[in-house]
């Protein structure tokens, strides 16, 4: 479990401060989309959840990121490397290797996996993501949603309890962007994974996160559940964001007492919505 309690922080070189008085817990097994508007500080949250900030990053920290019991300033970076996976936002500086075999090696051998374990893990991580084929193909070659594959198998080969992602769809076609998602369901529900990802895209968020965060100038603007956004519609609409218009239109039909079920919050659940509706 990551707690995160009154969570401050001001880069070195800042005057303002990018994140500011921030309480949740993530819970192991938890499913958390992060949004909210660029600078809200997003990216600098996820790299408080192990310990880069304030151990790698300088500046002024306040408040605690407690991982399993282990506070992140009283322990060092590489205990929690391993237990909390970050895929970051650019993630070509990321890569360290040429070939996607050498890219996964690269981080079991510097974790000291044990030799006859390696070749088991890195046949594992590349077939979770189902890209045995590209095994020896130059990283430089992939196309981006190959290179997510490649950074997400490359840290699942470590077997983390928490994998950290910012915008891993960022660059990605709608279809590329699902299948990310629903790779990271598939690790969540099968394998028990806790995972953190920061999100645009709302829709995305809405189909398959268990919690939403919402960051507006360093505070938590909202957090719940996708189906609790409902409540919150107005404050969505004057931080910028969008709420899918399925569950805008649901949540004005429940009011005008013309539907009497749930909140929808995907397009199918929509379409079985308006065809209860018309009986
Ligand atoms: P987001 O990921 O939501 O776009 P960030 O966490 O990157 O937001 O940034 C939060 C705030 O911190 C912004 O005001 C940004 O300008 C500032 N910031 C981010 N990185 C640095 C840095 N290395 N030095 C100084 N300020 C930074």
């Amino acid at each position: 479990m990551i707690s995160v309690k009154d969570l401050g922080f001001k880069y070195q070189n800042s005057k303002t401060a990018a994140l500011d008085g921030v309480n949740i817990e993530i819970a192991d097994g938890d499913f958390v989309g992060i949004t909210g508007t660029s600078g809200a500080g997003k990216t600098t949250f996820t790299f408080a959840l192990n310990g880069i900030i304030p151990q790698k990053i300088k500046g002024d920290f306040y408040g605690s990121v407690i991982i399993d019991g282990k506070d992140t300033v009283e322990h060092h970076a590489e205990e929690f490397a391993q237990k909390v996976g970050e895929v970051f936002q650019d993630i070509d500086s990321q890569m360290v290797a040429s070939v996607v075999e050498d890219e996964i090696l690269f981080g079991l051998e510097n974790f000291g996996v044990p030799h006859e374990e390696i070749e088991d893990r890195l046949q594992k991580a590349l077939k979770e993501l189902g890209i045995e084929d590209l095994r020896d193909r130059e990283i430089s070659s992939l196309s981006g949603g190959q290179k997510q594959k490649v950074a997400i198998a490359s840290m699942l080969a470590l077997e983390p309890e928490v994998i950290v992602l910012d915008e891993p769809t960022g660059e990605l076609d709608p279809e590329s962007s699902r299948e990310i998602f629903r790779i990271l369901t598939r690790l969540n529900r099968e394998k028990g994974i806790t995972v953190v990802i920061v999100e645009q895209k709302i829709m995305l968020l809405c189909e398959y996160v268990k919690h939403m965060m919402v960051l507006e100038k360093g505070h938590v603007a909202f957090y719940g559940t996708p189906k609790d956004m409902v409540t919150s519609i107005a404050k969505f609409k004057e931080l910028g964001i969008n709420v899918p218009r399925v569950t805008e239109l649901s949540s004005r039909l429940i009011e005008e007492k013309v539907y009497d079920g749930e909140i929808t919050l995907t397009v199918d659940d929509a379409e079985k919505m308006v065809r209860r509706i018309l009986g």
